[in-house]
């Protein structure tokens, strides 16, 4: 989408300044596939930084679920609670194994999904939660993991944008059985197009990795455990290239950084809009007690889509480029096709319909949030 003079985009993708140095590395080393030396130093900061069992980048977070999909072994007819107001790839990828998906709604204070609404759509035929951490912000896990216990499923968590984020001190991504992160350019650290699934449940280690390698075992054979490797699984091509690789590492390594500065945006946010300037007409994102704020996203929620029109247009006025975000997946041509569905989901639709993302990338000075924020409450 082209809009003429924008002077505050809604993102704009950060470099470190050693993602090219890196890639030159990576080049030189002969070995460009994937799953060398900066893949490697990848999967060891994650694993150590945050805790996660097994990590393994993929191409995209669409890829990571779609191998979650695969490695929980989703048959058609298997059910998948997960919310509405998500991406599409968190419900497309057990689409793809013939998966029904059964949509839970938003929670009336957080576009995240109500953990208290799980257990009564689960029926016999249900073998797998996928949560997804809204804006970073972390669901209520201890409620969803002992729904899964009780009724022995399977925890999927899209964390596609809650890298660096935790739940009561437990980092995010390493809760459920799975997790899959996203390192797309709109995320806190990116590589352009880039993914990761998480692999916390041992069972899953050995067979992830074949999935990984075209449903051979080929990650066995370069380690010597083999002395041969051959088809032995379904699988794909997951996996990317040491190029994607060295990016992502000039990321990583300035992690604590990037993360230092978009909270400040963030806070900058927040001071300046619950300054009460005459009468409020939005309200301001919640942080539950038992999570915590990796900044991936400001937004506002207007009491009404008129409201939330009024503001893009004065922002768009000024050079500011807003953006609301998903269309609830029940709602979505495809899904009603498919599944010839009346559920109402009101919270999902609302947010819908009245969420409103601001800009919100490194290179955003305090200046520019003061004037943002300024012509929001001028309204
Ligand atoms: C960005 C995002 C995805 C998709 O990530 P890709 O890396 O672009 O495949 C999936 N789920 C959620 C919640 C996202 O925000």
């Amino acid at each position: 989408m082209s809009v003429p003079n924008i002077r505050i985009p809604f993102n704009k993708p950060f470099l470190t300044g050693n993602e090219l140095h890196y890639i030159e590395q990576a080049v030189k080393t002969g070995k460009i596939s994937g799953n060398g030396i900066f893949t490697q130093k990848c999967h060891h900061f994650f694993e150590s930084k945050y805790g996660f069992k097994k990590c393994l980048l993929t191409t995209s977070c669409t890829d990571a679920l779609e191998m979650a999909a695969i490695l929980l072994n989703i048959q058609p007819g298997d059910e998948v609670i997960m919310p509405s107001y998500t991406f599409v790839s968190t419900a497309n990828a057990f689409v793809l194994r013939g998966a029904k998906i059964v949509f839970v709604d938003s929670r009336q204070d957080h576009p995240g999904m109500d953990e208290n609404k799980v257990e009564e759509l689960i029926t016999s035929k249900t073998k797998a939660i996928v949560v997804v951490h809204y804006a970073g912000v972390a669901c209520d896990m201890d409620i969803i993991m002992d729904i899964a216990s009780r009724n022995q499923l399977f925890v999927v968590e899209d964390a596609a944008q809650a890298i660096d984020s935790y739940y009561k001190g437990k980092a995010l991504g390493s809760i459920g059985h799975l997790a899959a992160f996203s390192f797309h350019e709109t995320k806190n650290i990116q590589c352009g197009e880039g993914g990761m699934l998480v692999i916390n449940d041992p069972q899953f280690e050995k067979r992830a990795e074949i999935i990984w390698e075209k449903g051979t075992n080929r990650s066995a054979f370069f380690r010597g455990e083999i002395d041969k490797y051959g088809w032995v699984d379904i699988g794909s091509s997951f996996l990317p290239s040491e190029v994607t690789a060295a990016f992502l590492w000039a990321q990583l390594e300035n992690l604590d950084e990037i993360q230092l500065k978009r909270n400040k945006i963030w806070n900058e946010y927040f001071l300046q809009l619950s300054s009460e300037n005459g009468e409020r007409f939005f309200r301001l994102p919640i942080i539950p007690e038992y999570a915590c704020n990796n900044a991936h996203m400001f937004y506002l929620v207007f009491e009404k889509s008129a409201d939330r029109e009024i503001c893009i247009q004065n922002l768009k006025a000024n050079g500011i480029l807003s953006v609301f975000h998903y269309l609830s997946l029940h709602r979505s041509s495809f899904y009603k096709n498919l599944n010839n569905s009346k559920n109402e989901l009101s919270h999902s639709d609302f947010y819908s319909d009245c969420l409103l993302r601001l800009p919100l990338y490194f290179q955003l000075n305090p200046d520019e949030v003061r004037f943002i924020t300024s012509i929001i409450k001028k309204h």
